[in-house]
């Protein structure tokens, strides 16, 4: 018999996990046994190709407490966390990765710092094993930024590991954003935020499924759904372009010194101004489109381990 009545969700986002997930499986199994409260682990399949639903279905069998919902294809890493807490019940909800990078024992810290009254507890990383150079560079240069930039403060250095209450849990699921960027979106609610630091663990089984194609699309929508500043930079980079132009005109009416070098130079350079600024214009034009066609974010396919059967979809 637990101690208390508390119960806490898991949602943890699964994507092509199959090589680690039964090891997943038994260490949360065997962290939950020992606490006090009551756990539901729900288990978001976001289109896997490998045997990650049947395994997590199968487990299912054996514990009650798994829940898994299964998408109809890959929707990506941050729907699949907006739908796992959709599904949530517990007074408390953690989001973690499926492959134990996040490790559980950090839990306790979250949930304790709960008790005391924070609404939000996020795991901050001090320190990423077996983590590329590459990643933890570009990880620290962009969040940096990111924080500079927007008017939330999104924490420097946290991923998506954090608990948070069933009031801040109702305030997000009141929001609707296609290509959401939950972690910024949890900031933006605002009540009491508070951090544990933690020592992100490397990856047991299996690969990274965030290649640097989709580590750029998550930038792009942390930078497009918190921050209008590439917007202003346009406006600047074009003001000192033609201030720049203006200088040159007169110091080549001054001089007679030879210009088509420079003219070439300064030709791309002002294309490359132009091109890049479109661009970003383009990526904010591209989220009104997304929201203005109104489609469900996600589509589930499959439910199972919830009694009675509980249905949300994705609008
Ligand atoms: N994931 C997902 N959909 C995706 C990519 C990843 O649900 O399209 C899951 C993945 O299975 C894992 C979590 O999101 O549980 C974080 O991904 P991953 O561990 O590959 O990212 P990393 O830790 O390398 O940043
Ligand atoms: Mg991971």
């Amino acid at each position: 018999m637990k101690e208390s009545s508390e119960l806490i969700s898991i949602v943890l986002p699964v994507f092509n996990e199959a090589e680690g997930i039964e090891n997943t499986i038994d260490t949360l199994e065997k962290f939950i046994t020992n606490q006090p409260q009551q756990f539901e682990l729900i288990f978001v399949d976001d289109g896997s190709k490998d045997k990650s639903a049947e395994l997590i279905s199968d487990a299912s069998a054996f514990h009650n407490n798994i829940k898994l919902v299964q998408f109809s294809r890959n929707f990506g890493h941050q729907l699949a966390i907006t739908a796992g807490i959709r599904y949530t019940r517990g007074e408390a909800v953690i989001v973690m990765d499926a492959d134990l990078q996040d490790p559980p024992a950090v839990i306790v810290d979250m949930i304790s710092k709960w008790h005391e009254g924070f609404n939000v507890v996020y795991g901050k990383r001090v320190s990423r094993d077996g983590e590329s150079w590459f990643k933890k560079l570009t990880a620290a240069v962009f969040y940096r930024i990111l924080q500079k930039i927007t008017s939330v403060n999104i924490p420097l250095d946290t991923g998506d590991f954090r608990l948070m209450d069933r009031q801040v849990v109702r305030e997000l699921q009141k929001m609707n954003e296609p290509d959401p960027y939950v972690r910024g979106m949890v900031s933006w609610v605002g009540f009491k935020q508070t951090k544990v630091e933690y020592e992100r663990q490397e990856r047991i089984a299996g690969y990274s499924k965030y290649p640097l194609s989709k580590m750029i699309r998550l930038a792009m929508d942390g930078v497009t759904s918190f921050s209008s500043f590439p917007l202003q930079m346009a406006n600047w980079l074009g003001s000192a372009s033609i201030i720049f132009s203006m200088g040159y005109l007169l110091v080549s009416l001054l001089t007679t010194m030879n210009t088509v070098h420079f003219a070439v130079f300064s030709l791309f350079l002002m294309v490359g101004v132009i091109l890049l600024s479109l661009g970003m214009i383009g990526a904010y034009l591209y989220r009104i489109f997304e929201a203005s066609r109104n489609r469900p974010l996600y589509i589930v396919s499959k439910t199972s381990g919830f009694h009675p059967s509980k249905k949300t979809n994705g609008q």
